[in-house]
């Protein structure tokens, strides 16, 4: 049956960036699709886990390192003993003039949105790799995947270099039964957007030329990453799905 395969039944994720914002969503939808979920944030993820109960396992951690990987990778098998999905959804993002952008905001956007990504997923893969079990990754990409954007020189650089490893370990690991992928959300109302939000000409000019005629949420985001979590996907490698309620095609 057709649904069954969107069934994530068994299965174990790791989110990070678990607290709030599209990554507490993402935890959400794969507990309702069936799976077990460690949330890694360096906040405690506390409504989420009240929200999911046993089924979530919050494990703390500051993704500006990657010195942390390890222990992300060991609590998931301590925990739930195997993992098959990893989404990575913690990110950062510095806003300010490129004439005087600072080597601190760009250092600071690039370890948690680039390295610690690579890292991680590299980490996975390899636990993916000795479980002879294949697996999915979701990398959370942008609109500045694909486009420039204004005053987020470091943003923009992680995030279209983020769409481009996707196609890279697609690529590479496609032969494991791992499939990487990325989801592109379009402007999402949540903490990440709200300096944006604020600003009242910037505010109606990317909401007149959102073709759905209105800013994105967390539950928006939900189908595209049980799809690209689930087996439905199988044969999906190195795509970056845009949910953007028609931004990317005006
Ligand atoms: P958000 O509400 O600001 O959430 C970002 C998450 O990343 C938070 O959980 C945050 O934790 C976590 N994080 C940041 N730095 C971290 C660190 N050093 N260690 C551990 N966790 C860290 O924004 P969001 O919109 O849900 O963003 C989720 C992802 O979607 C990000 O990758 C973002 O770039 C991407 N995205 C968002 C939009 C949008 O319109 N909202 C559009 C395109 C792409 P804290 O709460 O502790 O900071």
């Amino acid at each position: 049956m057709i649904l069954d395969k969107f069934s994530l039944k068994g299965k174990v994720a790791i989110v990070t960036g678990s607290n709030t914002g599209l990554g507490q969503g993402i935890c959400k939808a794969y507990v309702e699709a069936g799976a077990k979920v460690v949330g890694v944030s360096r906040r405690p993820s506390t409504e989420t886990e009240e929200m999911l109960g046993a089924s979530f396992h919050n494990v703390i951690a500051d993704l500006s390192t990657v010195n942390v990987i390890p222990s992300i990778v060991e609590e998931t098998v301590k925990k739930f003993g195997r993992v098959d999905i990893l989404v990575n959804n913690a990110g950062v993002i510095k806003r300010e003039d490129s004439l005087e952008f600072s080597e601190e905001n760009w250092d600071t956007v690039l370890n948690v949105n680039l390295k610690t990504v690579f890292f991680l997923t590299q980490a996975v893969a390899k636990r993916f790799v000795a479980q002879k079990s294949g697996g999915k990754i979701i990398n959370i990409a942008s609109m500045l995947s694909y486009q420039g954007g204004i005053r987020v020189p470091s943003y923009t650089a992680s995030k279209s270099a983020i769409r481009g490893i996707t196609m890279t370990l697609a690529n590479e690991w496609a032969k494991y039964g791992i499939n990487v992928n990325g989801i592109a959300p379009g402007y999402m109302a949540t903490n990440n957007t709200e300096a944006l939000r604020q600003d009242g000409e910037r505010s109606a000019d990317i909401l007149a030329r959102i073709p759905a005629g209105r800013w994105g949420t967390p539950e928006d985001l939900e189908g595209a990453a049980v799809f690209l979590a689930s087996s439905a996907s199988d044969y999906v490698n190195g795509f970056t799905l845009a949910v953007d309620g028609g931004w990317l095609g005006r």
